[in-house]
């Protein structure tokens, strides 16, 4: 049996993979070319504020969901306290209408009634989806790829009371169900409540699923961060007798009779192991790493024609005020401007801001991080870093605008920012290698939902991949439940 394993990335996946494999006999190996663990999953410090760059909410973060084990396993949250808000978010209309998506299901059916007393049928309908989704069973136990007969007749018997659900939902986009509504504002309303702006095509069944898992409390917020939350799991994949090496760029995999043998740094060393795992970007692994060599016409059109879920320019602001005033959410605040403005290239009509308040860890006391996120063009950004200084003057001209926007909605804000951060799609390609910037892979829709990718390349032996980039719609506990890619040994 082959037993060492090299790790091509240190982000959720590969940690995971190199958690799995250590707990199965493996020794396993990451070459990460970051100075720290993560990946996407990651926050960063700025004078003293830390900037949350990931997690809204961690699946599975109580333990009545299955993925709770799993993070256990992987070491993730023992000792970790999660915040669970009463808000999803707040979506505002003009004339001072305001959809609070609450995630407690009855109080979130109680508001939608009020608002739209006229859509009783549709948001009861909308509230029993949720309700059903509550109980729907995660198979977290093994994944799909390891399945036999019985695990397939098990699986199907215990999805067989969702079947209902899934027809009436399954090709239905969160867009498609808006339009039922017949209250102007609530149709209007309703898409935006997926926290990028402008990504009508989310599926709806994902969507009562985060909500049903809101209501139950297990989608919380790890207080401290998204890094401390990755460090946690590197910490538990080292005393498992793992090995880390950062700034560690792996530019090929070595193969030998179409046999996945090691890999090769950026500084030309080789490394030999049984098995590869790459964890890093899809595109960069199969075309790069491996010539393009090992592919299929089925995975050259998943490069040529899926879209892939838009990068964003984020903004952190650290202010000297508490906000205790503004309501927690998951995802913000989306309020309309009073005019539009061009940020990135691209004309804004609405603006959706987040306050940190529920995570007083990241701020000096009394002070709070504020964020902005808006979906940008990756190849705007693309072009614009090719003149340095024109990609620096249009960040800081980013920060000036939003803050200017920010204050008029809280007088006084502009004088109390001390710290500002501007990312863009350049700054998520730069540190987590992903193509075009993206954090999630490729974007989630009604056909990518159930969309199995393989985790092997066509020829090519004793060589896996993990991640988003065979995860449809990325996310930490997808990326981390596939925990098969260690344990199949060909
Ligand atoms: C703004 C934002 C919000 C998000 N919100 C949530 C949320 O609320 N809930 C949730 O579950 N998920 C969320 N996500 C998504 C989640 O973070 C990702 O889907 C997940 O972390 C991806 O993990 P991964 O290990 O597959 O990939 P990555 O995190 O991309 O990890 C790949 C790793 O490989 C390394 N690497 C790349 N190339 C090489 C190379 N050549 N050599 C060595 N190392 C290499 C990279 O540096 C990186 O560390 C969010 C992400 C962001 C950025």
């Amino acid at each position: 049996m082959e037993k060492s394993i090299i790790i091509i990335g240190a982000g959720i996946a590969g940690l995971s993979a190199g958690c799995y494999g250590q707990m199965n006999g493996y020794d396993t190996c990451i070459f990460e070319m970051d100075t720290k663990p993560g990946g996407c999953c990651t926050s960063w410090k700025r004078r003293g504020y830390t900037i949350d760059g990931c997690l809204h909410w961690l699946t599975g973060s109580s333990p009545g969901q299955s993925f709770y084990r799993l993070w256990e396993e992987v070491g993730a949250v023992q000792g970790r306290t999660f915040f669970d808000h009463e808000e999803y978010a707040r979506i505002e209309g003009r004339e001072g209408k305001v959809f609070i998506v609450y995630t407690d299901v009855n109080r979130l059916e109680r508001h939608m009634k009020d608002l739209a007393p006229e859509d009783k049928d549709v948001i009861e309908e909308f509230a029993k989806g949720i309700r059903t989704m509550i109980n729907f069973p995660m198979p977290v136990e093994k994944a799909p790829e390891l399945f036999g007969p019985i695990d397939r007749l098990k699986m199907m018997s215990k999805f067989l009371p969702y079947l209902p659900l899934f027809r009436k939902f399954g090709k239905m986009t969160i867009q498609d169900f808006a339009q039922r509504f017949k209250n102007p504002f609530l149709r209007q309303a309703f898409p935006l409540m997926v926290n990028l702006q402008n990504r009508p095509s989310f599926p709806m069944l994902a969507f009562l699923a985060t909500l049903a898992w809101m209501d139950q409390k297990t989608a919380g917020f790890p207080l401290g961060g998204s890094l401390e939350f990755a460090q946690a799991i590197e910490r538990r994949y080292l005393a498992l007798g793992g090995e880390i090496h950062y700034k560690s760029r792996v530019v090929k995999i070595l193969v030998e009779n179409n046999r996945a043998v090691g890999v090769r740094m950026a500084d030309g060393s080789e490394h030999r192991s049984d098995i590869v795992i790459s964890a890093a970007d899809g595109r960069t692994t199969i075309f790069d790493m491996l010539d393009g060599k090992y592919i299929n016409n089925k995975i050259q059109g998943y490069y040529d024609k899926l879209p892939v879920t838009p990068s964003v320019i984020y903004i952190g602001l650290g202010a000297a005020r508490s906000f205790e005033e503004v309501p927690r959410t998951v995802t913000g605040i989306d309020y309309p401007l009073d005019e539009p403005i061009t940020i990135g290239g691209q004309e804004r009509k609405r603006l959706g801001v987040q306050m940190y308040n529920f995570d007083p860890s990241l701020a000096p006391a009394g002070k709070t991080v504020v964020k902005v996120m808006f979906a940008s063009d990756y190849e705007y950004w693309k072009k614009l870093k090719q003149d340095p200084k024109r990609y620096k003057t249009e960040k800081e001209q980013i920060a000036d605008k939003v803050v200017a926007l920010l204050d008029r909605r809280f007088p006084g804000l502009a004088a109390q920012v001390e710290m500002r951060d501007v990312a863009t799609p350049m700054t998520f390609e730069r540190y987590t290698g992903n193509w075009q910037g993206t954090f999630l892979g490729w974007l989630i829709s009604t056909k990518t939902l159930r969309m199995r990718m393989s985790k092997t390349l066509p020829g090519l032996k004793n060589f896996y991949m993990a991640g988003q980039w065979v995860e449809p719609g990325g996310s930490a506990e997808k990326v981390s439940g596939q925990k098969s890619v260690t344990i199949v040994s060909t």
